[in-house]
């Protein structure tokens, strides 16, 4: 399991939240065998997807984040839970463009240029609030960054890292997120300026140290308390009963194709799970949903 931890300053002036993602990363590398640099893009987006997640307030609350640019890693996406547990897909996992001249993988350049979407359903909306807002930078923390200092008025900082080794699996992966909250002391906001000036990667970070000792970096000279401190992990909430779901949504006709054909076969794009249907199974789904078979 990988660990979140939630903190605020003493005095309300920002709250932080430090994850180490590598385990969830691994799983993501597994299931969608990723290429270097797809493996960092959908990495750092998972990593997100779990901090903001974490943010949400209700147990049936679901966050999405989708960055949808023009790079050759097509649409990348994530949707967490409150918890942080976190699940994604990249639409072109063989992604992977020649490295920076500085010799890091170029995530900019697979997700390019495009939008940045970020969905929360909550249990107690009507419809499910979505932001969007033009992609920066490509390399996903700025973008998020940005997007709460622009669609939600937050200033935040968002680092996020993940780090490839030879075997294409990550050695590490993590992220912090840290927002300042209204009327935020001016001092507390310097201390946290100079303190980023000299803090190390967060993949470097996460490999070397706990996340207590990290979110202590942040904030440097500045009190403040953890105040959660949870499990969470790479983890699909698909079902059979889901699957029904989507296959009835394309149509009576298209089931009885499926059944002339002798069956069909759905795959989660998430997790890769296949939900195998017999032609007698997909009758009986046309007549438990009322329609003709
Ligand atoms: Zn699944």
């Amino acid at each position: 399991m990988d660990n979140l931890i939630r903190g605020i300053t003493k005095d309300g002036s920002a709250r932080i939240i430090v994850t180490d993602s590598t385990l969830a990363v691994n799983k993501a590398v597994e299931i969608h065998t990723t290429a270097p640099t797809a493996t960092a893009a959908l990495g750092r987006v998972l990593t997100a997807a779990s901090m903001m997640g974490s943010l949400l307030g209700e147990k049936d609350d679901l966050l999405t984040l989708r960055f949808k640019g023009d790079g050759e890693a097509g649409s990348i996406m994530a949707s967490a839970d409150y918890l942080g547990n976190v699940r994604g897909y990249i639409q072109n996992p063989a992604a992977d463009p020649p490295k920076r001249p500085d010799g890091k993988l170029n995530v900019a350049a697979a997700v390019g240029r495009g939008n940045l979407y970020v969905m929360r359903d909550a249990a107690g909306l009507p419809e499910p609030y979505v932001g969007a807002l033009e992609i920066q930078s490509g390399e996903i923390a700025e973008d998020i960054a940005a997007y709460y200092a622009q669609s939600e008025q937050v200033p935040t900082v968002c680092a996020l890292g993940v780090r490839v080794g030879k075997d294409y699996r990550a050695l590490s992966a993590g992220g912090v997120l840290l927002q300042l909250l209204p009327f935020a002391d001016p001092e507390v906001i310097d201390k946290i300026e100079e303190n980023l000036k000299t803090i190390p990667p967060i993949s470097t970070l996460v490999e070397e140290h706990g996340l207590e000792y990290i979110a202590g970096l942040y904030l440097k000279g500045i009190e403040f308390d953890i105040f959660d401190s949870m499990t969470c992990s790479y983890r699909c909430a698909c079902s059979r009963k889901k699957t029904d779901g989507a296959l009835l949504a394309t149509g009576v006709d298209e089931i009885k194709d499926m059944i002339a054909e002798g069956g069909t076969e759905l795959k989660c794009q998430f997790c890769g799970k296949a939900y195998k249907y017999t032609a007698d199974e997909l009758k009986a789904l046309l007549d438990r949903a009322g329609g003709e078979s």
